[in-house]
């Protein structure tokens, strides 16, 4: 059979994406510590499916149900969800005979990422498929296994004009998160369902059908380093940003982890702890947890906070104040970027000078609100009564 012919624009360096990825510095083990082992958790581990099934308690957990539904836009975007949901059954088989495509991973990496950024990513990076990331069980209990050697990860941005005028206290981050995750979601069944027809098995890995932990599978994939925040942060998008994958056994080249300096810099900098209204995020130094050193979100206050907050619902305010998050910064203005880490941190500098003076408020605030304070009770739309004060909603000890 012979094999297809293939354009020299998938054998160069050419930037693909809107971000020049290609100028990150990759290195081959991720930049904080990992001395292993890495054991396997389940997804009923995760602090929002303990809210559902009320492991935090009665009042988080009506409230968690409630969250989405009671924001009127958040009610309409979940109101779509449960056709989104249907998606699955529209899986391709797999067709029966390979297709004739170039044996070369380079070539195959390189398409299969130009057709993310085709879907719409706004980020694309290949990485292994690391096991440790698959969940051991799901949440009914069933074992999990994905026996995928590669990961193709998909990075969507969060609507940067809402993200800049909202504060941690109100209702629209929410609905910011659930759409992009929701964009996610065609894209990477898009994909897998072209992978099947070529004749290669492929499982996407989104919000529909989470079979593994995006933070690792992340940063296996070079997408961006563990920061304070306890998730990962990229260079281009800081942490305000959504992912999803597409597992694959196709043979692929691999992106390498990246390295642009955040563990220092993190070390150096609390400006998200600090900010916090749940004090959810650490002070101090990074922890070992299950096998790496990571600065050790506390899932459970920031979850508890993200429900309770009287005052709006899901925070977000650590990715908005951290100086990585620059949302004057388009992909033209990384023409001028060589890779240097001295312009990339000049650049973030400015923008930690810039959030400070403002005490963090910012202009955005009061000029690109967009949205409505509406609340659902009782079935009926009404403007909330009780005022923007900010406040946290207990005195969460402050994690040293
Ligand atoms: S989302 Fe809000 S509560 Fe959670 S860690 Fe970030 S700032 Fe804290
Ligand atoms: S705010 Fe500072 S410490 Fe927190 S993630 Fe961003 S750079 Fe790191």
């Amino acid at each position: 059979m012979e094999k297809l012919k293939y354009h020299d624009i998938l054998y160069n360096d050419d930037q693909l994406g809107p971000y020049p990825e290609h100028l990150v510095k990759r290195v081959d083990k991720p930049t904080n510590r990992t001395p292993g082992p890495v054991e396997r958790v389940s997804e009923r581990d995760s602090p929002f499916i303990k809210s559902f099934f009320g492991e935090f308690g009665e009042e988080i957990q009506t409230g968690f149900k409630r969250m989405t539904v009671r924001y009127p836009l958040g009610g309409a975007i979940a109101d779509i969800q449960w056709h989104i949901n249907k998606i699955k059954e529209s899986r391709a088989p797999v067709a029966a005979k390979k297709a004739p495509l170039p044996d070369d991973p380079r070539v195959l990496s390189r398409h299969l990422k130009s057709l993310g950024y085709f879907l719409g990513a706004d980020l694309m990076g290949i990485g292994r498929l690391p096991q440790s990331a698959v969940y051991s069980t799901n949440v009914r209990g069933n074992q999990v296994e994905a026996p995928y050697k590669y990961a193709i990860v998909f990075a969507a941005r969060k609507n940067e004009r809402t993200l800049s005028a909202s504060n941690g206290w109100d209702d629209i981050v929410d609905p910011v998160s659930f759409q992009t995750y929701q964009r996610l979601v065609t894209q990477t069944e898009v994909m897998a369902n072209y992978l099947r027809r070529l004749g290669h098995d492929a499982l996407p890995n989104n919000m529909n059908n989470y079979v593994a932990l995006m933070p690792q599978v992340i940063l296996d994939a070079g997408l961006g380093e563990v920061s304070r925040m306890g998730i990962i942060l990229n260079p281009f998008l800081g942490a305000n940003f959504k992912a999803a994958a597409v597992f694959t056994n196709l043979e692929l080249e691999v992106d390498g982890y990246a390295d642009f300096g955040l563990q220092e810099y993190c070390s150096n900098c609390t400006i998200c702890a600090e900010q916090c209204p749940a004090r959810a995020i650490t002070r101090g130094q990074q922890t070992l947890y299950n096998g790496y050193y990571t600065w050790k979100l506390n899932r459970e206050a920031c979850s508890e906070f993200d429900v309770l907050n009287k005052e709006g619902c899901v925070c977000g305010r650590c990715t908005k104040v951290c100086p990585w998050h620059r949302p004057d910064m388009e992909p033209r203005d990384w023409a001028e970027w060589d890779g240097s880490l001295e312009w990339l941190h000049n650049n973030v500098n400015e923008q930690r000078d810039r959030l400070v003076a403002s005490n963090f408020i910012g202009e955005d605030e009061l000029t690109k609100k967009w949205w409505f304070r509406l609340d659902e009770v009782d079935g009926e739309i009404i403007v909330p009564t009780t005022k923007n004060t900010h406040k946290i909603c207990r005195e969460y000890p402050i994690q040293e």
